[in-house]
């Protein structure tokens, strides 16, 4: 039986947050603040190399234990911690060490592929996953999922259309469901041409119209890679195959999601564009608490507008649902060329159109090279993950 939360007059719940210093990581720590005394204990922090975010939250928030996974950084944490009593940990085994934590929920919060390991570890332990990194369904889907099952761990999505589609579904079957549609915002290039979007900087791609995220995700959602990447994340987290999944461009991202149910119902979730929203409802969940923050204006309905996703425009998009279609490992080359092209593009070494030719190419080498098999363990998958990285760099060099 699931435990009764505080709101519920449970014991406070415990909470560990891998990637607590990010965007949807310090916006957790946020709610929590926020939230009524007694409600939440806060057990592990981890953070990339960010020393100075990390020690201030562990402290803020009475932390047991936080860890940087910069190794060469653990001097650094552990004075800044010093004469606190909050443990100080660093590497793959200190964020591991901050992972294998009894608590009742973890929020998986870190960016990219190097989430999959430290998350499974963590909510193999937890009764909650609270899950905002994606790329553990795009990488490993069916097997992070029967890893879940086996450990009896509840999933909670915070990505804010699949916690939309989460909370309009509210427990009914997959074949209930007809059709599931995830909006976008369509990004900052939603209205450019191809032919300009071919000298479009950083900047430009960093300038996100309604949501702040992290760089990654930001990039994602330009080039619309990161809808792609959600469409993979919704199959797996409601059973629904891809010819039942759709995305819609809706640039006041003020509907998340739409549901077509087999009775003809069509449900859809509205709410600001604001991470608190689908974070706090992942921590309570099915319990509802007040939060701080913006409420919606009714006036702003009649702005509101549906377009299809144009794949000439966003080519990402239509190889991620490519990607989704073909299975097996295809979706995790895809993830995996994407981290290093869109990391080049952070770096300036390539332009903003070569994201998605590198990620094809690298596609169509991992066909020919035979990667593209379902792998059979998580440990394959993260093998398919790598290979796809190293196929990509070969890729890049000779674009
Ligand atoms: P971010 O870049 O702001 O934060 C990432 C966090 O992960 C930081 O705490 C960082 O220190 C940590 N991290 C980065 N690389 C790491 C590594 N190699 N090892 C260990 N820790 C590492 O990212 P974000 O925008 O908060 O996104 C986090 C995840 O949530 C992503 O998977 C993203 O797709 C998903 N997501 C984010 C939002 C959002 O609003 N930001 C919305 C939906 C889903
Ligand atoms: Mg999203």
């Amino acid at each position: 039986m699931r435990r009764r939360g505080a709101l519920e007059g449970g014991p406070p719940t415990r909470v560990s947050i891998l990637g607590a210093t990010g965007s949807v990581g310090s916006t957790t720590l946020d709610v929590i603040a926020a939230a009524p005394a007694g409600m939440f204990e806060v057990v592990a922090l981890t953070a990339n190399d960010n020393v100075a975010a990390l020690a201030a939250a562990a402290r803020r928030h009475g932390a047991v234990i936080a860890a940087v996974a910069n190794p060469a950084r653990f001097a650094e944490l552990a004075e800044a911690l010093a004469g606190t009593g909050i443990e100080a940990a660093a590497g793959a085994t200190g964020l591991a060490e901050a992972a294998d934590r009894d608590v009742d929920c973890v929020v998986a919060a870190i960016v990219g592929a190097a989430g999959l390991s430290p998350t499974l570890l963590a909510a193999r332990r937890a009764e909650r996953l609270a899950i905002a990194n994606k790329e553990c369904f795009v990488i490993a889907g069916a097997l992070f999922l029967a890893e879940m099952r086996s450990a009896g761990t509840e999933i909670i999505p915070v990505d804010s259309e699949h916690a939309a589609v989460h909370q309009v579904i509210d427990g009914r079957a997959p074949e209930t469901i007809e059709r599931v549609v995830l909006t976008a915002s369509g990004g900052p290039f939603r209205d450019w041409s191809l032919e300009r979007m071919q000298s479009a900087t950083r900047a430009d791609a960093l300038n996100h119209p309604s949501w702040e995220m992290g760089a990654k995700i930001t990039i994602d959602s330009a080039t619309m890679m990161n809808k792609g990447l959600e469409l993979i994340e919704a199959h797996h987290l409601f059973g629904v195959d891809e010819t039942r999944l759709d995305a819609l461009i809706h640039p006041q991202s003020l509907v998340h999601c739409l549901v077509e149910f087999c009775d003809g119902s069509l449900v859809a979730q509205l709410a600001l564009p604001d991470m608190r929203v689908p974070i706090a409802q992942s921590l309570y969940w099915p319990a509802r608490c007040a939060t701080p923050g913006q409420r919606f204006d009714y006036a702003r309905l009649s702005e509101i507008d549906f377009t299809p996703v144009d794949p000439a425009k966003f080519p990402a998009f239509a190889l991620a649902r490519e990607a989704l279609r073909a299975g097996g490992a295809a979706p995790a080359v895809l993830n995996g060329a994407n981290e290093v092209a869109v990391a080049a593009f952070l770096d300036g070494r390539i332009a903003y159109l070569d994201i998605a030719r590198i990620v094809s190419l690298t596609l169509d080498r991992a066909h020919g090279a035979g990667l593209i098999g379902p792998p059979a363990t998580i440990e394959a998958a993260l093998a398919v993950d790598a290979a796809a990285r190293d196929l990509a760099r070969d890729v890049m060099g000779a674009i």
